[in-house]
């Protein structure tokens, strides 16, 4: 490890290793410094990602894939359930993906480009001079050593600390933490090209409960509840095991992870003097679906260019670097997870009795194009009252 890099990425998960990546091709001195002994592991994720979400960043590799989709079923709590097939979305579902293997194809890819990594290395506190963040403090094995960088990025994921410790207000509010559980379950009837997903207040309170194909019998079975409503007797693992006995009483649990997920808004601001903050780190995860993995790749790419031209031009205070914030907001991603945002407010506070309506409505409804907006404004047409229940909506989908 260099004691000086141009950029130095706390945090190997997709945003990190696709900052190192896009900087080190860029002929940047780069470094990931990751604190788990190894690269993608645990994963504490449902794995599913959208196929051209994936390509625009790597190429698909079976070697990475676990299953691909063809349909996703949404199970109103009533058990009515709607189909979401390839036909309407042109033939594009998604993949699940093997995170353990992606995670490392990605950082592999980095290190491929040049950059360096260091695992077991955990940041332990940023280098501040006069107010500007000029690197970190990296703990190896029981030693210390400082490392500057021209620019910082916080990747740190969900647990993130690093920005906090550099002054940044990243307190996610209880009931915007979703309490999530999952299992790697094997020998299991499923439908191996479809995307599960079940709503209701008995299954899964602000929530949803998934079940993601990994192959022809065997998924990756998993549940997210807020955490307002996660307690003794009845946390999310409580409801999973509940799935698990009445739907797949014989699988066979090989794998068994708790962790959580932010549904809130992103950080008020994601940049700061000699500092960007990247993925979950910056709050960027879908808040309806918690989906993130295309979010970190997304926000760790423009990270990178941001700070490789502030660089350039010799100047990375957090003005230089407002590029980054302002350019994802007004991004596709920035503005889906405003609106998704709302959708979830609203999602969050129906009854069963109304889930049950909407999801009868929209399994009726043959959607052109697999989206969220698209459902959303179909639901609307067949029930316009929904309009003013998702007022704040209204500029986005008329
Ligand atoms: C239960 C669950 C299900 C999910 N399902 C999906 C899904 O199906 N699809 C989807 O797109 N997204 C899903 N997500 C979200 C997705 O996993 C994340 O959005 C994605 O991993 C974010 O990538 P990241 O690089 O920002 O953070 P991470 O992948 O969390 O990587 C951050 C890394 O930083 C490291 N780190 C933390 N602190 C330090 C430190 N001080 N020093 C050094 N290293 C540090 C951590 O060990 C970690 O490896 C799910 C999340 C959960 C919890």
């Amino acid at each position: 490890m260099k004691k000086h890099y141009n950029l130095l990425m706390i945090g190997g998960g997709p945003a990190g290793a696709i900052a190192a990546r896009t900087a080190a091709k860029a002929g940047l001195s780069a470094c990931i410094v990751e604190k788990r002994p190894a690269i993608g592991a645990p994963v504490r994720c449902a794995e599913g990602i959208g196929m051209e979400s994936l390509a625009e960043f790597v190429k698909p590799d079976p070697c990475f894939i676990s299953a691909e989709m063809q349909r996703a079923a949404l199970v109103a709590p009533d058990g009515t359930t709607m189909i979401l097939d390839s036909q309407s979305s042109g033939g594009k579902v998604g993949y699940v993906l093997d995170r353990k293997v992606f995670d490392r194809e990605l950082v592999w890819q980095a290190a491929e480009a040049g950059s360096d990594v260091a695992v077991k290395t955990r940041a332990s506190a940023p280098i501040i001079k006069d107010g500007k963040v000029r690197g970190a403090t990296l703990e190896f094995c029981g030693t210390k050593t400082d490392v500057t960088a021209d620019v910082v990025i916080a990747a740190d994921g969900v647990e993130s600390k690093f920005s906090k410790w550099c002054g940044i207000d990243t307190t996610v509010p209880l009931r915007e933490i979703m309490s999530s559980a999952q299992y790697i379950v094997t020998d299991i009837d499923i439908d191996p090209h479809c995307t599960v997903f079940c709503l209701g207040n008995e299954v899964a309170p602000q929530g949803y409960l998934w079940v993601f194909p990994k192959g022809d019998r065997t998924a990756n079975v998993g549940i997210g509840i807020s955490g307002l409503k996660s307690g003794t007797g009845h946390r999310a693992k409580d409801y999973l095991d509940r799935y698990m006995a009445s739907k797949f009483p014989n699988g066979k649990t090989i794998e068994w992870i708790v962790g959580g997920v932010s549904v809130c808004r992103p950080l008020a601001c994601t940049v700061g003097d000699g500092l960007i903050i990247a993925g979950d780190a910056a709050r960027v995860v879908d808040p309806l679906t918690g989906g993130g993995i295309y979010n970190a790749m997304y926000t760790g790419d423009l990270a990178a260019k941001v700070a490789i031209d502030a660089i350039e031009k010799g100047d990375t205070s957090k003005n230089a670097l407002m590029p980054y914030d302002m350019q994802w907001r007004q991004s596709k991603m920035g503005k889906t997870i405003e609106r998704n945002y709302h959708i979830k407010e609203y999602m969050i506070n129906l009854t069963d009795a109304k889930m049950n309506a909407i999801i009868q409505t929209a399994s009726s409804i043959n959607l052109k194009e697999f989206s969220t907006l698209q459902l959303v404004k179909e639901l609307i047409k067949r029930d316009p009252k929904l309009i003013f229940e998702l007022a704040i909506l209204k500029d986005l989908i008329t």
